[in-house]
């Protein structure tokens, strides 16, 4: 792993949706076997930056470079690029009808042209690694939160992305369940994937983060390792956001 070889580029990205600018003038590199943390508080641009990552939203200005080739222009094959480029969102969207097995085998077979043997065999072996190869023929409505949000991880691995995104994926979860999705990232993150992840689960963002960048007003106002972001942030604006996380307690 050589965590110096850039994977994703953003150079100067801007994005709109037509009242104002969401995203000014964002530039960031994420690097091959890097975790790259987004926080910052809710409408800050966090959801559509990603999105703009595997070309879910269109950008007005700015360039996404993804092993050196743009992907941003407008002749990119974005269902090439999504299969290099994973993403998890809140609200898992695994397809209700088809079992847990069918949900993760699809993308292999429809986009990828593999076996359903071959696919099957994989998304066996990565169930197992999430501790759920024994839900694979139940269907989604079946399964709790937590174990549907594995799930939906699972299929987006099966793709073999050299990126991942997770947009807020325990965010919906019942707070038991949190640990056992934010573990299997953490997982990911020890194997060397290279993630950009979206949370505001403050502790695990500190131990899984290479950097934190912490978007507010659609501006990065703050790019570090974890434990200096989370012992000193250097701005007003991410000591502000990051004091919404603590309590004091009452005098008695
Ligand atoms: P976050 O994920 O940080 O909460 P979002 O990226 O979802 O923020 O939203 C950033 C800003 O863009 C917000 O002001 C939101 O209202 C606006 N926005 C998000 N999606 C759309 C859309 N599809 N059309 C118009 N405005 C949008
Ligand atoms: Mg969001």
């Amino acid at each position: 792993m050589d965590k110096n070889e850039r994977l994703l580029e953003i150079r100067h990205l801007h994005k709109d949706y037509g009242n104002g600018p969401v995203l000014n003038d964002i530039s960031l590199d994420v690097h091959k076997g890097e975790v790259l943390v987004l926080i910052g508080p809710s409408g800050c641009g966090k959801s559509t930056f990603l999105r703009c990552m595997n070309g879910l939203e269109t950008i007005q200005s700015g360039e996404i470079i993804l092993d050196g080739e743009v992907i941003s222009g407008g002749k990119t094959k974005w269902s090439e690029v999504r299969q290099k480029i994973g993403m998890v969102f809140q609200s898992y969207e695994l397809f209700p009808h088809m079992t847990v097995l069918d949900n993760i085998v699809l993308g292999p077979t429809k986009v990828q042209k593999r076996s359903r043997a071959d696919a099957a065999k994989d998304a066996e072996k990565l169930l197992e690694r999430v501790g759920l190869l024994d839900k694979k023929d139940m269907y989604p409505r079946q399964l709790s939160g937590g174990q549907k949000q594995r799930v939906a991880i699972v299929r987006a691995l099966i793709m073999k992305p050299e990126i991942m995104l997770f947009d807020e994926v325990t965010a919906a979860l019942d707070p038991e369940m949190v640990r056992e999705v934010l573990d299997v990232m953490l997982e990911l993150a020890k194997g060397g994937s290279t993630m950009v992840i979206v949370t505001h689960e403050m502790q695990f963002a500190r131990a899984v983060a290479d950097q934190v960048v912490f978007l507010d007003g659609g501006d990065i106002v703050e790019m570090d390792e974890p434990e200096k972001f989370f012992v000193c942030p250097k701005s007003e604006r991410a000591q502000k956001f990051l004091n919404t996380f603590t309590f004091e307690k009452k005098e008695s």
